[in-house]
């Protein structure tokens, strides 16, 4: 008969046993990022821009050189023709652009790697299936930049600008031909319904990217929202510190940290995006007591693969931001070439349960039509319910009985 400790070290070995493949993925994608010319490409652009390291690291020479055009781009990676041209019809209906630092991480000549095709218009952003606002967030809009769509929360959208124009972006319809910022009557406007509604107790501040807008301004907002007693999160959607973390100074540090309780929400879509650059932008926030919060929207093509989930939320991990939810994509136009089925989702999120630590595990979320909010999605685990008690799955596949008599 074998003893407790021949029993553990079978178990171990068979747990040990199930991360072979994912160990190995992870080697292999460790070993192919090794082989991308980060470097080179980031000296080739700074060459042509004829620029400095302190260029480079200032957000506003970032946001001021963004490329948008397909000649410019051609000028650094290989675009065929009909790739040029895909670009050219695009834009003339969706905006696009990126800043220096992600066109850094680009691939050169594959443009189904991810980090390209989530900057570079593709012609299949023209096949028009969708709706422009499928969470009717004109609809829910009580006041001037407010969306309210819950009974104790609700959003204020503080500008159109973003660092760069993703081409998934659920919001692309709020993407002008130019960057808009809500004027100070506006925003007062919206802090005064906020004033008047004392069960709202937790305001996202979003755009756009709010944190393209001057200290002074993002200041002024959450100085104000501080006023109200009845308030009591803070919180800001960004996605800088992955697509131009150079946005992340000290002094943007000192200022949010007088705001606390400020969360902060951050959009990472793949491994490769968590950067040394963006590490340290998730550090210095963190290191000013903000709470950081991830929330990937699952896109074909860039994440619907168990391994790519795991290992960029255990990278998110490692520079301190907890992945928080995974967004399904909803059926905006001009993105349904990064959709995905909702049993794909499901079948990820059975994976990581178990696989990964809790901590690594963010909640699967649908974002029903017509503002009627958010719905998680769960993978079974409950296979009978009755009086007697409950069947229940185990993360392994195995079967366990709850007596509930
Ligand atoms: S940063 Fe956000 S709002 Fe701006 S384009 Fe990207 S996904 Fe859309």
């Amino acid at each position: 008969m074998e003893n407790s400790r021949e029993i553990s070290l079978k178990r171990a070995a068979r747990l040990k046993a199930a991360m072979d493949d994912y160990v190995a993925f992870r080697k292999a994608h460790i070993d192919e990022e090794a082989k991308k010319d980060v470097a080179g490409m980031k000296r080739r652009i700074m060459e042509y821009f004829n620029a400095t390291e302190d260029d480079w690291r200032d957000w506003k020479w970032q946001v001021s050189n963004r490329i948008s055009s397909a000649d410019v781009i051609g000028e650094f990676l290989n675009l065929s023709p009909e790739e040029k041209k895909g670009i050219t019809d695009v834009e003339k209906t969706y905006r696009w652009a990126c800043t220096p630092y992600y066109l850094s991480l680009m691939s050169k000549s594959d443009h189904s790697y991810p980090i390209n095709r989530m900057a570079i218009p593709s012609i299949m952003e023209m096949d028009d299936y969708g709706v422009a606002d499928p969470m009717d967030e004109e609809h829910t809009n009580p006041a001037p930049c407010i969306t309210r769509r819950y009974p104790d929360r609700l959003i204020i959208n503080v500008t159109s600008a973003c660092a760069m124009f993703c081409r998934h972006c659920q919001r692309r319809r709020l993407i002008g031909e130019c960057d808009s910022t809500r004027s100070r009557e506006d925003i007062l406007a919206a802090i005064q319904y906020i004033r008047e509604n004392e069960e709202i107790r937790d305001v996202l501040v979003t755009g756009g990217d709010p944190l393209l807008l001057d200290d002074s301004y993002i200041e002024f907002v959450l100085k104000e929202l501080r006023t109200i007693e009845h308030v009591q999160i803070l919180r800001i959607g960004t996605r800088v510190p992955v697509t131009m973390p150079q946005r992340i100074t000290p002094q943007l540090c000192e200022m949010l940290k007088k705001y606390h309780p400020l969360y902060i929400n951050l959009q990472f879509n793949h491994p490769d995006e968590v950067t040394a650059e963006a590490k340290a932008a998730c550090t210095a926030l963190a290191d000013a007591g903000i709470a950081l919060g991830n929330q990937m929207v699952f896109l074909k093509g860039i994440n619907n693969d168990k391994f790519i989930v795991r290992l960029l939320n255990e990278r998110l991990l490692m520079a301190r931001v907890k992945p928080y939810y995974i967004f399904h994509p909803k059926q905006v136009i001009g993105t349904r070439h990064f959709s995905i089925r909702i049993s794909e989702g499901l079948e990820i999120m059975r994976y990581l349960r178990g696989q990964t630590s809790g901590l690594a595990i963010p909640t699967y979320i649908l974002n029903a039509p017509f503002g009627l909010g958010k719905i998680p999605l769960l993978p079974e685990y409950i296979i009978e319910n009755s009086s007697e008690g409950v069947k229940l799955r185990t993360w392994e596949g195995g079967e366990i009985e709850i007596n509930e008599d």
